[in-house]
């Protein structure tokens, strides 16, 4: 089919059959549909929306693009989890050791930086000769090993996500159900896995801003994951403000390692990334059969915290991606944050309100610690830190967010005027969102 008459066919609202679904992302593969047709594709579907059929039609065209990586050689059930994408959200960082450490196998697909939202791929960077790309030789070795692996998306695997995620990146076409289904399951299971926990955030911080929407999303996931054989979950947390107490490359990973040593960061603000972690880790550890309730997967993520088993398991996965130990040994030293900082303070005595998220993450790109284009360089020590989140009782003057960049950055940027906007202080107290409003 021609592509233009795909495309009139979607534009007009009537279903598009699993063959011509096929066909038009084969010819997005070779090159032999243009940038302008994918895009105007794209913005059709974001419009017209896609049925259940033509969603899983979809998710195979693009999964059956490049390689599908077969890892039946490797024993049990290979579970990995994804997030949608927020502020301050490095639970993939410690999940993959800490399930790894319970007996599951990872291997576990990440991405960088999108748009306000930060990226694995980007945080695990700033560890001084960390690789995120394996070769698949290297890849099955290391999950056979340590039963864990972190890698980027190789040009190998769903290349018609590739092309089409970048289009949708620069088109305004990012948030739209379909869309997003194809492009995480593709990878997914092109990647091998067999079980998925999807985080789907919720709030101002998320792409999905309401519970209905995420929601949604959860479902259809689910549903589409299943259909294709794939033990799916999906838990919709809370975006409406940072998780953890830091924002940033370097400082993220830094927080993570203080949870795998089982550190207590409750007054710092991370009691929300340690619980999250644990139970997203309940939940793989259940589709994997590793235990037959949550409850049970919830403690033995805690009993691998606190025995110390998921750190030595992160030093092991950091070392065998080539990673520098001394560097996390002494994160201090050799995770540096960038040299000039200012501390944001209270203006009156309250309470934090509210925290707009996606602000604060472009506050963070702003200052280098991700991208405003692809081909940007990421500053690992640009950082937020925030040292009261929402609900906390604050008095004039107490920090609020301490700002690390480069000087000139520093310097450039109206900080107080954007933190000003970002953040609310009021006399009244807010109820603090929950931070999970639903598992499917
Ligand atoms: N993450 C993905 O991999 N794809 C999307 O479309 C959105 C989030």
């Amino acid at each position: 089919m021609h592509p233009a008459w795909l495309i009139q066919k979607k534009r007009d609202g009537k279903e598009l059959t699993a063959d011509e679904i096929r066909d038009f992302i084969r010819g997005i593969t070779r090159g032999d549909v243009a940038d302008y047709q994918a895009t105007a594709f794209l913005m059709a579907t974001y419009l017209r929306g896609m049925t259940a059929n033509e969603t899983v039609a979809l998710t195979e065209a693009m999964l059956h693009s490049g390689e599908v990586y077969d890892l039946s050689n490797i024993p049990g059930i290979k579970v990995d989890k994804h997030s949608t994408g927020g502020v301050g959200d490095k639970v993939s960082i410690i999940l993959a050791p800490l399930a790894a450490a319970c007996g599951v196998t990872v291997p576990m697909m990440a991405g960088r930086g999108l748009g306000h939202s930060g990226g694995t791929i980007d945080k695990l960077e700033a560890i001084p000769g960390f690789q995120t790309e394996l070769s698949r030789e290297r890849f099955d070795q290391q999950l056979l090993s340590t039963g864990c692996a972190i890698i980027g998306q190789s040009g190998r695997i769903a290349p018609a996500d590739k092309k089409l995620y970048a289009l949708r990146d620069v088109t305004a076409t990012i948030e739209c159900i379909p869309l997003i289904v194809a492009s995480i399951l593709s990878k997914k299971i092109a990647a091998g896995v067999q079980g998925l926990v999807m985080d789907v955030k919720c709030g101002n911080g998320a792409f999905m801003k309401t519970p209905k929407q995420a929601m949604v999303l959860a479902q259809t996931i689910v549903k589409v994951g299943r259909k294709m054989g794939l033990k799916a979950r999906a838990l919709v947390t809370n975006m409406n403000q940072p998780l953890g107490y830091s924002a940033g490359n370097s400082i993220e990973i830094h927080e993570s390692i203080q949870i795998l040593k089982n550190e207590t960061l409750d007054d710092l603000g991370s009691g929300d990334l340690k619980e999250l972690t644990v139970l997203l880790c309940a939940h793989m550890l259940e589709l994997a059969g590793r235990v037959k309730t949550l409850a049970e997967g919830r403690k033995l993520a805690h009993k691998k915290l606190a025995d110390g088993s998921a750190w030595a398991k992160f030093q092991e996965m950091v070392k065998a991606q080539g990673g520098s130990l001394d560097s996390i040994l002494s994160p201090a030293l050799g995770l540096p944050l960038a040299p000039k900082s200012i501390v944001y303070t209270a203006k009156k005595r309250g309470y934090v309100t509210e925290m707009d998220t996606q602000a604060l993450g472009r506050l963070l790109v702003d200052l280098g610690g991700g991208r405003r284009q692809v081909t940007d360089s990421v500053d690992f020590g640009a950082s937020l830190i925030f040292h009261n989140k929402l609900g906390a009782r604050v008095a004039a003057g107490d920090p609020l967010v301490t700002v690390h960049g480069a000087t000139e950055k520093v310097g450039s940027i109206p900080l107080a005027a954007r933190l000003d906007d970002a953040i609310t202080v009021s006399g009244t107290r807010k109820p603090v969102p929950k931070l999970v409003f639903g598992q499917y």
